[in-house]
């Protein structure tokens, strides 16, 4: 006779990516069946399809305070950060170019590669890009963005909160120090922020933040992989990033992607609506887990800010030892965690932002990324640290 004993699973990997939600299934459900229509056709079944986009970008609007015109439905965050630094750059060329000057973006050196490899990208197209440096906890000094600027700089890129460490950005200050800056100069400078590990996570409100343009992604926050969305401040009009129908009022063609859009709402409703409830217990949780590994394993360092902090991330070093081979244990134990970012790993080079931060590459890659979720119980948490410190002393010992 086989036994099959199911074991419990730690799911400590939410910022790579998080289960889609019950809710969100459900209100997909009839979007991937019965009500197939395409959103551009006028008979019935294409109109139901379309009022479900509308009404899901209503809804999404309401949660960071946008209007729904404001809202475009792209697929994913990295499409949206694509959009808004290829699109900021595309729209400021031929002023560019008729002044004799090559354009400039200010980002900082702990973006997601979204971000930094479309810079990349536009370094090759001849675009001046600055990368600024962060402090030992990864925050990004609001002064040095502004004395970054020159007179061609078109766009400033700083994400909402860091992916690997946590870290939430001055971004309302940054805002606010390009608007007085507009004020004095008459320099209108684009201000784009990735709000993908922020957005559903801690309350975000566009027009408190002055940002004119914000990424987001839905399977950061229980909806569907795939889908996400650009906001755009209303007096702004990038050109399209993908070209074919008129989809998206002409900006964004491809038929829309109806489930996924419908399961982003209701994912982001959730989310935002009980945001206050979903910080005080993530943080308790967070925190507990924070303490539990500085206090009970030697040498443990928190990476990133213990205040400015987003509620699900721990980000740890144990120096020493080795992250691929912390997550291949911890594996054993069906805890899946992360060591740097989802995109990097798999290749030996040591986290970019860890670096940036000063860690030497020892240090970075002895780091540990958990990120828990609503969902994670204390007795997960303690489940992990005990696991945990079982491991390094058992590691430590050899
Ligand atoms: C996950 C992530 C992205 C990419 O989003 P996708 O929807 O997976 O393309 C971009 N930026 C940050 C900060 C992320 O965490």
């Amino acid at each position: 006779m086989i036994i099959i004993i199911s074991m419990k699973n730690y799911y400590m990997d939410n910022a790579a990516t998080t289960p889609l939600s019950k809710e969100a299934l459900e209100a997909m459900m009839p979007y991937l069946t019965e009500e197939f229509g395409n959103a551009s056709t006028i008979y019935m079944p294409g109109q139901r399809a379309k009022s479900a986009v509308e009404n899901s970008r209503r809804t999404i609007a309401a949660t960071i305070n946008a209007r729904p015109s404001e809202i475009y439905f792209t697929s994913g965050g990295s499409e949206s950060d694509n959009w808004a630094l290829v699109g900021a750059y595309e729209q400021a060329r031929s002023a560019l170019r008729e002044k004799g000057l090559p354009g400039h973006i200010i980002t900082d050196k702990i973006e997601h590669h979204a971000v930094l490899n479309t810079c990349g990208y536009l370094e090759s197209r001849g675009v001046d890009v600055t990368y600024l440096d962060v402090d030992s906890q990864g925050n990004v000094n609001p002064g040095d963005v502004m004395a970054a600027i020159r007179e061609d700089t078109i766009l400033v890129s700083i994400m909402t909160a860091n992916n690997e460490v946590g870290t939430i950005e001055p971004v309302k200050e940054i805002g606010e120090g390009l608007r007085k800056h507009q004020e004095k100069t008459g320099q209108r400078i684009l201000f784009h922020t990735d709000a993908v590990q922020a957005y559903g996570h801690i309350a975000l409100d566009v027009s408190g933040l002055n940002v004119d343009l914000m990424s987001s992604s839905a399977h950061k926050l229980n909806g569907p992989k795939g889908t996400g969305f650009l906001y755009m401040r209303r007096d702004i009009t990038l050109p399209g990033f993908i070209h074919g129908g008129a989809q998206e009022r002409g900006r964004r063609a491809g038929t829309e992607n109806v489930p996924a859009i419908v399961g982003f709402a209701r994912a982001a409703e959730i989310a935002c609506g009980n945001i206050g409830t979903r910080m005080i217990r993530e943080t308790e949780v967070r925190d507990h887990l924070i303490n539990r590994l500085l206090n009970e394993i030697p040498g443990t360092v928190l990476n990133g800010s213990r205040e400015s902090r987003l509620p699900n991330n721990i980000n740890v070093c144990f120096p020493g030892t080795d992250g691929e081979t912390l997550l291949l244990l911890l594996n054993e134990h069906s805890i899946y965690a992360s060591a740097g970012s989802a995109c990097a790993s798999g290749s030996l080079e040591p986290s970019h932002v860890l670096m940036a931060m000063g860690l030497s590459k020892d240090e970075a890659r002895a780091s540990l990324r958990l990120t828990i979720s609503h969902d994670t119980s204390m007795e997960d948490a303690d489940c992990v640290a005990d696991t945990l410190k079982q491991i390094l002393s058992r590691l430590r010992n050899i």
